[in-house]
């Protein structure tokens, strides 16, 4: 069968109502921030989006006071029906708002619109619509007749989902009766000042989330502040050790939400068709950008090289290019930087002797990209085996019986997620028992939902984000 030609059908940028200046967010109010400006790049294009004002050390210190004054006086004081209300008015702003949204996140960061406009901004509202309904029903979770909020709460997220990150932090800190202090990523602030727009419009009480552009060293800071009570971080295995560290031996309650190296586990008895779409939805999702991604293909050997060949087939029918196109599948690379990682870690993958395959899709001339590769005939010793690539790369290795599927997916420092494709139910819960990672999916890959808790293992972090375990990270209990 050939592929076929799509005609351009780009989504308009004015739906972005893109701004030349963004500032930080402190007490309700948009303030010139004390920090040097940043610039925020589309990656498509390399072209400047914007000029965003960052937070300084001094401004982290007026956000955190008026986070505490919004706790002690307005936030932990109200009913949880009355939280639940501007709870709810977020979400719904967030879906009225959601073109607008969808199109800024896919400028300011690469990803597909399609999946800004279907999985990232629908999911960020679900967050809010979840933990509104939790808001009043705390003394039922389990957590006791009564369970308090920490206090203020820090948080520090990634690039790659940048407004779902945010909803992932914020709407069970704010369900709970916390205040917060955010910082985007360097690369993808536009979104979460949007949303501190949101809390205008929501009119949200001043102070109960403060939102601070800026680079590493402001998470830094927010992480050192001594009148925040709760830390939850999501991005690099790295950074993560750096805040345990910072942390130890204050009050400071934690969750690490780190990177992955996940196992995506084929058995010869699988529909292979529909595994196969469940492998490119794995890696190749958010042009695998991704702390959950199925990085490591696990195939039985008996079916590997039809596997490969339909695998093939599929990869060089995605779409590489223009992330506003709604036709596009993969989009840009986040950053320079980013890219520069992706193609480090393939070339050792082609030093360390194994067999290279990249789609023959045409690639942007400008822009970050990176054509969709597998890698065969990988080593569990290889660099390309062990450490997370954070693009659209995969690596592909084989088994033979379940107990060396279960050795292979086992043998990582990491453990966030895993997927078993098989047609045996009972082989499904074997598997699932044995295999160290948060999240185990079953003939599916990359689903999320509010209400199913996720969170990692050894490397890729402690705490649980989501259902009613994460509310727990946001309770003193
Ligand atoms: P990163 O360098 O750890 O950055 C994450 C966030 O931390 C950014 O906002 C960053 O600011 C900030 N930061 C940097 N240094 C810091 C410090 N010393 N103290 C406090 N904050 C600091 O990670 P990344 O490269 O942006 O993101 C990719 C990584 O995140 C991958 O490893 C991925 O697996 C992981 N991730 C995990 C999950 C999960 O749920 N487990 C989800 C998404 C991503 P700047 O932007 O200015 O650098
Ligand atoms: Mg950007």
């Amino acid at each position: 069968m050939g592929i076929f030609e799509y005609a351009p059908a780009p989504e308009s940028r004015a739906l972005a109502n893109l701004k030349e200046q963004y500032k930080p967010f402190i007490n309700g109010e948009f303030v010139d921030g004390s920090g040097e400006p940043l610039k925020t790049v589309n990656p498509a294009t390399e072209e400047i989006l914007a000029e965003v004002g960052t937070a300084s050390e001094s401004d982290v210190d007026i956000a955190v006071k008026a986070a505490r004054k919004a706790y002690t006086s307005v936030w932990s004081k109200m009913p949880g029906a009355e939280r639940a209300k501007y709870l709810f008015r977020i979400a719904r702003l967030i879906q009225e708002r959601s073109r607008e949204l969808a199109v800024l996140e896919t400028l300011d960061n690469g990803k597909p619109i399609k999946e800004s406009r279907d999985s990232d901004v629908p999911t960020a509202a679900a967050h809010f619509f979840y933990h509104a309904g939790w808001a009043d029903k705390l003394g039922y979770a389990g957590y006791g007749p009564d369970p308090k909020p920490l206090g203020v709460a820090g948080q520090v997220i990634p690039w790659n989902f940048p407004l779902l990150m945010l909803a992932w932090k914020i709407a069970p800190a704010l369900a709970t009766g916390n205040t917060v202090v955010l910082k985007p990523a360097e690369t993808t602030p536009l979104t979460a000042l949007v949303f501190a727009e949101i809390c205008q419009q929501a009119e949200l009480p001043p102070g109960v989330v403060n939102i601070l552009p800026g680079a590493g060293d402001i998470g830094a800071s927010i992480v050192e502040h001594p009148d925040v009570d709760k830390i939850a971080f999501t991005g690099s295995t790295e950074v993560g050790k750096l805040i345990q560290r910072t942390v130890a031996g204050t009050r400071k309650k934690l969750t690490l939400e780190l990177g992955g190296k996940a196992a995506n586990v084929v058995f010869d008895d699988a529909p292979l068709d529909q595994a196969v779409e469940g492998i490119v939805n794995g890696i190749f999702f958010n042009q695998g950008h991704v702390c959950c991604a199925g990085s490591r293909l696990l195939v039985q050997e008996s079916v590997a090289e039809e596997v490969l060949e339909k695998l093939r087939y599929r990869v060089s029918t995605l779409r590489l290019g223009d992330p506003l196109d709604k036709n596009t599948d993969l989009g840009a690379i986040n950053s320079a930087e980013q890219l520069a990682k992706i193609r480090g870690l393939v070339e050792s993958g082609d030093a360390e002797g194994a067999q290279r395959w990249t789609s023959p899709c045409p690639v942007p001339d400008r822009g970050f990209f990176f054509a969709p590769t597998v890698f065969s005939e990988v080593h569990q010793s290889m660099r390309i085996a062990r450490e997370e690539i954070f693009g659209p790369v995969l690596s592909v290795l084989t088994f033979r019986t379940p107990e060396e599927a279960v050795a292979k997916a086992n043998n990582t420092p990491y453990g966030l997620s895993a997927g078993i494709w098989t047609e045996k139910g009972s082989r499904i819960l074997w598997m699932a028992n044995q295999l160290r990672a948060g999240v185990v999916w079953a003939n599916t890959f990359n689903r999320f939902d509010p209400a199913a808790p996720f969170g990692g293992y050894q490397e890729s972090g402690f705490g649980r984000e989501g259902g009613r375990t994460g509310l727990e990270a946001y309770l003193n209990v």
